[in-house]
């Protein structure tokens, strides 16, 4: 576990692939603060006395059910609705566009009564997203300094990722934690019903002009300095025009959307199979791409 001033990065299980991440914790006079706390059970040995949430993604938030003794949970007001309601988290990821407004209600209905028989790559069937959704929450400030156990902080809009996505920025230490532009060969993920991929790209300059030494990717890397950060940066959303560019040579070749999303463009076919909310991203995805293009009314 590495520190830089009172912010200690804890990396988690599984090098803080899906369902993990990396969480921070903040230490000011023998008190504790969590953000996003998805590192893992062992977190679970902490006592905490406030727990801040950069989004309301799954792999972000499920710590929550570690502390449910009446820890403050903070979120920011964009991204609070997709935590207050089932369907509102299941809508916000794409379920009502995708599959219908029957499903969400089905949906909420079958995970609440334990999930299902099938393995879960999605929070498709994550139950314990439930007791998350269920624990009251606070509001956050984007963009304001406000100080978390003294320390100072500034939660930066990098809305495209979700709606109300934030890189927490502590300027006295020169730290930012840059979650989920993870850096990952994965890509960037704005595949959910209010992603966005302009957004996506427009909010990564936010991590170019802020003044910070240290970054912290909410996945797989850990902590980078600034140089090395901004470098592996641009790799990253390349990673978009790569998609883009496979979805335009496949639509040349007469592909129906169906077909395209067969090929590959973000997940495996395999884990497309085992999950229908991964197929339902890998689809979503393709069509923000398609709109982006201006050429949705080429696919069948
Ligand atoms: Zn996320």
């Amino acid at each position: 576990m590495k520190k830089i001033g009172p912010i200690k990065v804890i990396p988690g299980e599984k090098n803080s692939r899906f369902p993990y991440c990396t969480s921070l914790l903040l230490e000011n006079n023998g008190s504790f603060a969590l953000i996003d706390p998805g590192a893992g059970y062992f977190l679970k040995n902490l006592s905490i006395q406030e727990i801040y949430l950069t989004h309301y993604h799954y792999d972000h938030v499920w710590g929550v059910n570690l502390f449910l003794n009446n820890v403050p949970i903070f979120i920011n007001q964009e991204d609070l609705p997709a935590l207050s309601e089932l369907g509102e988290f299941a809508s916000r990821l794409g379920a009502r566009q995708y599959f219908g407004n029957e499903y969400v209600g089905w949906w909420s209905k079958e995970i609440k009564k334990g999930g299902f028989l099938a393995p879960s790559l999605s929070p498709y069937n994550r139950p314990d997203i439930i007791t998350v959704i269920e624990t009251p929450k606070n509001i956050y400030p984007s963009d304001e300094e406000i100080t978390l156990l003294g320390i100072k902080t500034i939660f930066l809009k990098a809305p495209g990722h979700s709606p109300g996505y934030v890189f927490p920025y502590f300027p006295e230490h020169g730290v930012i934690y840059t979650g989920d532009y993870d850096l990952t060969s994965f890509g960037p993920f704005y595949m959910s019903a209010d992603g966005d991929i302009d957004l996506f790209i427009q909010s990564a300059q936010v991590l170019r002009m802020v003044d910070a030494q240290y970054f912290i990717t909410g996945h797989e890397e850990g902590i980078l300095e600034r140089k090395h950060f901004l470098i592996k940066l641009v790799a990253f959303l390349e990673i978009i025009d790569q998609r883009e560019d496979k979805i335009k040579s496949l639509i040349s070749k007469g592909y129906s959307l169906e077909e395209i999303a067969d090929s590959s463009i973000f997940y495996p076919v395999k884990f497309q199979k085992i999950d229908p909310w991964v197929r339902m991203w890998e689809i979503l995805g393709i069509k923000k791409h398609l709109k982006r293009l201006g050429l949705m009314s080429q696919v069948s």
